[in-house]
């Protein structure tokens, strides 16, 4: 019984983690992101191409239980990572699962490419207003949005600063996820970075507010966590662990710093693996074998 108590409290979700070919995105995010990480050179193979087994395996090898695989569509800032370099992954690693990305300044017809993404195994839709150059409370998106709080999908925004070349840091305003959170209270919404940068009291406040926010605390030092929410422990359930892979130093390395940094297991239980598993019904993958469960 301990056993089976203590290997769940191991489990880790980690809810950011980005997809594509190396050379698909632009130089700077090489240069100022992913190279941070140690990952490159065993997920790529010469020509920059992904390695989806590899890609999965280098995660996998962290402990990870499962992940969210974000593509991009953000030609002007970090690039175009297309939604089957997420889906080449998830073919080999079920448990990592795709979720949707989209761009009302690349797609013309946004539902249909919503559709065309969950048609393929999309879970939730991730947003990224900063680098894509549009505002989360446009209105061509609210239709996105109702159908994401009708069907239970969760929403992901980039909610933060941006080191990438270009990226225009208005669009990340965070009063324009506030109107949709209000206008959309049962949507499952999540402030990817907690407001990275200025906006961390902004970001938790709303976490605190209302019941359907959370904050994903990738791309952030873990060991600062603390400083940026004060009340990332009593709001446990709102958080979420993740890291942006392949930038960032290592996926247990950071899994490690904030178990330490928490210093409480069921916090840590529904931070690094609870909540993600309950938002993005992570249940319907629970038929992975124990043995390929961090041991
Ligand atoms: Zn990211």
């Amino acid at each position: 019984m301990f056993c089976i108590i203590y290997k769940r409290h191991m489990r880790i979700i980690d809810v950011h983690i980005h997809v594509g070919h190396r050379f698909e995105w632009t130089e700077r995010a090489k240069e100022v992101w992913m190279d941070i990480g140690p990952y490159v050179p065993e997920i790529f193979d010469k020509e920059e191409r992904q390695l989806p087994q590899q890609y999965g395996d280098a995660i996998k090898r962290e402990g990870v239980f499962g992940g969210i695989l974000i593509p991009e569509y953000s030609p002007l800032t970090a690039g175009v990572m297309p939604f089957e370099r997420a889906k080449e992954i998830h073919d080999v690693h079920p448990e990592l699962i795709p979720i949707a990305n989209l761009n009302p300044n690349y797609h013309d017809n946004l539902m249909d490419a919503f559709e065309e993404q969950l048609k393929n195994g999309a879970r939730g839709l991730k947003l990224h207003p900063i680098h894509g150059f549009f505002y989360a409370n446009d209105q061509k998106l609210y239709p996105l949005y109702e159908k994401c709080e009708k069907e239970g999908l969760p929403v992901m925004f980039h909610a933060g600063t941006s080191l990438f070349k270009g990226a225009k840091m208005r669009y990340s305003d965070p009063y324009t996820f506030d109107d949709v959170i209000n206008d959309f209270p049962d949507m499952k919404t999540i402030l990817c970075h907690g407001g990275r940068g200025f906006w961390y009291q902004i970001a938790e406040f709303m976490v605190k507010s209302f019941k359907n926010v959370y904050i994903d605390v990738s791309g952030l030092p873990p060991k600062n966590l603390l400083q940026y929410f004060p009340s990332m422990k009593k709001f446990s359930h709102k958080f979420l662990f993740g890291t942006d892979f392949p930038g960032a130093p290592g996926i247990k390395k950071n899994y490690d710093t904030i178990k330490e940094l928490i210093q409480d297991n069921g916090a840590m239980e529904r931070i690094g693996f609870r909540n993600a598993y309950d938002l993005f019904g992570f249940w319907k993958e629970d038929v992975i074998p124990e043995d390929r469960v961090n041991p």
